[in-house]
């Protein structure tokens, strides 16, 4: 199967499940798993902050930042198709108590403009803006890269503001090779930054939420307790992590090309609407017209022909290269693709 649906189908490779059968061990709530801490002082030395907590998702790792961050019933800047927006349950307002100021963009990209409009007055009516998150790479934006030039000037504006900045990265790895821009460089416009091990990098679990807020990490080592989120022997998981750090950081610009090549070869396909040049990074957001095929028949049509890739609503599909996809499985779906959309 070329699994095209997602870059968290990636399983361990041998190497990885060698370092986790490895990993020396302990009892995390305790503090003393020493894989555990290797990770999270290798993040958070990465993201050129203080600390740095292991936590089961990515999900998780955005839920603490909301928590540490925003009382209930106060609002949260937000990009209008981020992921803490869609794909997280509704946990901003079920477990913070939030609520989201979205902002609608063509890419997933906020201008400081965009961010410093949606900022409430300070005044006795008004709810009170709690905190700016932006996402980078913006995954339904299409992977699209936040220019570092625009996170200076949103953060200035934060700043202008007193509002506290989070960073869901979870593809900060994949902005940071597509950019060529550290992630400390980007991490240091943000109060908390979430990273995720779990996606092009190919762990199979793991995120993490850095700060250099004092007394921050505490705060968010708590509220992971209360997200039944506090794992024991969490370091055969963080060994996964702190080797795909190693060694999965910057092949990841393969996963790029690779994307690139996808668009370019979709481009010449009938019927398939896609703008190669808007591909960023690893994922490819494309759409199917002026065809009788509805798109859950394509899909399954594409499955019998060993490739998977979802629908997205609309004549909307995404495609995401990775770890376990190589230059000639993009060739593949994109011949049978064409074979489908041409028969
Ligand atoms: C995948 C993802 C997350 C976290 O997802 P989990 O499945 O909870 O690990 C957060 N933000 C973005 C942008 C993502 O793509």
């Amino acid at each position: 199967m070329i699994d095209l649906r997602s870059d968290t189908v990636t399983k361990p490779s041998e190497g990885m499940r060698e370092a986790m059968a490895r990993a020396p061990v302990g009892d995390d709530v305790y503090g003393e798993d020493p894989t555990v801490n290797a990770l999270q002082e290798r993040v958070a030395s990465l993201l050129g902050k203080a600390a740095a907590l292991f936590v089961p998702s990515g999900t998780m790792a955005n839920q603490l930042g909301l928590r540490l961050h925003a009382q209930p019933g106060q609002e949260v800047i937000v990009e209008s198709r981020s992921h803490m927006v869609r794909y997280e349950q509704g946990a901003g307002g079920a477990l913070a108590g939030v609520q989201f100021h979205w902002l609608a963009t063509s890419n997933g990209i906020l201008s400081p403009e965009q961010v410093e409009g949606a900022i409430r007055p300070r005044d006795p009516h008004t709810i009170q803006t709690a905190l700016i998150s932006v996402e980078n790479t913006h995954n339904s934006g299409g992977g699209t890269v936040y220019r570092l030039k625009s996170v200076e000037q949103i953060q200035a504006v934060a700043e202008r503001h007193q509002i506290p900045m989070h960073l869901d990265g979870a593809r900060l790895f994949n902005a940071v090779v597509a950019a060529d821009v550290s992630a400390s460089e980007y991490a240091r416009h943000f109060d908390t930054i979430s990273c995720c091990l779990s996606k092009g990098l190919g762990a199979p679990a793991g995120s993490l939420i850095a700060t250099s807020i004092p007394g921050a990490i505490d705060r968010l080592r708590r509220f992971r307790r209360m997200y039944g989120g506090a794992m024991r022997q969490a370091g055969i998981l963080a060994a996964a992590g702190l080797y795909a750090l190693e060694h999965n950081i910057a092949r990841l610009k393969d996963d790029h090309e690779r994307a690139k090549r996808l668009a370019r070869a979709l481009h010449t396909i009938p019927h398939i609407r896609v703008n190669p040049d808007a591909v960023e990074t690893n994922i490819v957001f494309f759409e199917v017209i002026g065809t009788a095929l509805p798109p859950s028949e394509l899909v399954t049509a594409l499955k019998r022909e060993g490739v998977l890739l979802n629908a997205v609503g609309g004549s909307q599909f995404r495609a995401v290269t990775h770890l376990d996809i190589r230059e000639e499985d993009v060739d593949t779906a994109a011949q049978v693709l064409r074979h489908i959309l041409t028969a």
